[in-house]
């Protein structure tokens, strides 16, 4: 399948209502990771271009924010109903230039699709307050506004769910976009332009720039127009963008990178935890933010964990995301296979035990086993970075105590799993990490309904559920006197 066999590819930015070109003319090559093939090019834009859409967008608030929330929900719904309608082709879209596998590519689309669903209804419930005033005849009235024009940047492990969490409930309070994509998948976003023009999306609300992150970041963030940047990618470029937006004192959401510990106790049902251990660490090829980077195992249920790990492993099909029955794609490019080999290298030279995979897949490219390493130890690169990759270490722990302490020794605070039949050990283990989204014996958690975010060096700010508006909206207390 190439990038023509699909109608919603679209080789052009959307700056209000309208297909541009890079003023410089230049593109930028789009690869399928399956097999390193150009499928096809996005302008490569910059600060000019940037700063046309933030325009854009400014021009066209008044009118979005004008009208009600009802009035904009229906707009987001006819979005979200279009993007159901094309799920089989946003879904080859998005595994033609993201790798992943089909059916996780239509679970995706229906993922992202889910937060519209839920935003477009939300806002109309984007309640203020009214407080009982320490004064007579004044009354103190509390509103909710949409901040203004919102800078989002998204990653390229989920091209449409990442940027439908977050156009959700900017639109449904009144906040028009201006969208940077990852240059590894844009034609997922530009797709989802297309369709908010078809929806009826006022021109000018929903814009997509291609090209240079560091040009269009740049100009996102220093813009004082822009009253919000969302961002989801890792904690490096995070802490740079929260620099970058300090100079105008924007607001921020910042999801950024994990390093997820996964808790098995003795007492464990593995009959759980094996499956919640597989969906944690190899979904999306061991590329999403809260996959599983360290498994911490309590001694006693170590080495049957680590059997049935491996015979769980063995039934992974890697391959083509495209082709039936594969369960592994490729990762996204060189540079994060050299991670592994890193990640990999740095843990058998520091006695790490390979009980599978381990290398390059026979695949080539950038294919790579799925891989069990047992007797990790602190000292181990995955203790301290985040593998995103489908590389599972296995610690290896006496006491709940050390269990605990261990999880907790990171910088990062995204998502931990607790696997423990033992109702008192689960409330006070789950109580005691320090993360966003804690899994008690359970590894899928994400839902539109609820609260996700991170703590610590993973982030802040919340997206989906009812504390997802207050990321896009801020409070106004006015005082009304004379009465
Ligand atoms: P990942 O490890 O997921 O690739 P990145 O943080 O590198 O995460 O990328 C996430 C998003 O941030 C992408 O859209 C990328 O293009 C963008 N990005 C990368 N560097 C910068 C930068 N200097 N300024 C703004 N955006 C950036």
């Amino acid at each position: 399948m190439s990038l023509t066999e699909t109608m919603l590819s679209r080789t052009a930015c959307a700056v209000n209502g309208e297909w541009i070109q890079a003023d410089s003319g230049k593109t930028i090559d789009v690869r399928n990771p399956a097999n390193g093939d150009v499928i096809g090019s996005v302008p490569l834009c910059g600060k000019e271009e940037t700063a046309r859409a933030i325009a854009a967008a400014e021009a066209a608030w008044p009118a979005w924010r004008a009208m009600t929330a009802m009035e904009r929900g229906d707009i987001i719904m006819r979005l979200h109903n279009l993007m159901i309608e094309e799920r089989e082709e946003l879904a080859r879209l998005m595994t033609l230039e993201q790798g992943k596998p089909l059916a996780e590519a239509r679970g995706e689309i229906g993922f992202g699709c889910s937060f519209l669903r839920w935003f477009a209804e939300e806002g109309r419930r984007a309640y203020g307050s009214v407080i009982p005033a320490p004064w007579r005849n004044k009354k103190m009235i509390v509103t909710r506004e949409p901040v203004g024009v919102v800078g989002i940047i998204t990653p390229w492990n989920f091209p449409t769910a990442m940027i439908c969490r977050k156009i959700g409930p900017a639109l449904a309070v009144g906040c028009p976009v201006v969208i940077k994509p990852a240059s590894q998948t844009p034609f997922s976003a530009l797709a989802v332009a297309e369709l908010a023009k078809r929806a009826g999306v006022p021109d000018g609300v929903i814009n997509v720039i291609t090209g240079s992150s560091k040009e269009i970041g740049g100009e996102i963030t220093s813009n004082p127009t822009v009253r919000k940047v969302s961002f989801t990618g890792s904690t490096t470029v995070g802490k740079m963008l929260l620099e970058q937006c300090a100079s105008t004192v924007k607001k921020m959401s910042l999801e950024l990178g994990g390093n997820a510990p996964f808790l098995v106790f003795d007492d464990a049902d593995l009959d759980l935890a094996i499956p919640g251990a597989m969906n944690s660490k190899y979904r999306n090829t061991g590329q999403t933010c809260i996959c599983t980077n360290r498994f911490l195992v309590q001694d006693g249920i170590y080495e049957e964990f680590l059997e049935r790990l491996g015979k769980a492993v063995n039934d992974l099909k890697v391959g083509n995301g495209m082709e039936d029955g594969v369960t592994q794609g490729p990762l996204i490019d060189e540079s994060a296979v050299i991670r592994m080999e890193e990640q990999v290298a740095d843990a058998k030279k520091q006695g790490g035990r390979i009980v599978m995979g381990g290398k390059r897949h026979a695949l080539g490219g950038t294919y790579y086993e799925p891989t069990i390493i047992a007797d990790a130890t602190e000292e181990m690169l995955f203790a301290k970075e985040e593998t995103f990759g489908p590389v599972a270490p296995v610690f290896r722990f006496q006491t709940e105590e050390q269990a605990v302490k261990l999880a907790n020794s990171t910088e990062f605070g995204l998502a931990g799993y607790v696997y423990t039949q033992d109702l008192g050990r689960a409330f006070r283990v789950s109580e005691a990490l320090e993360y966003g989204l804690v899994g008690v014996n359970e590894s899928l958690i994400s839902t539109c309904e609820a609260p996700f975010g991170g703590v610590k060096e993973s982030g802040f700010g919340r997206e989906g559920s009812q504390y997802g508006l207050d990321d896009y909206t801020v409070l106004k207390y006015t005082c009304m006197a004379g009465l």
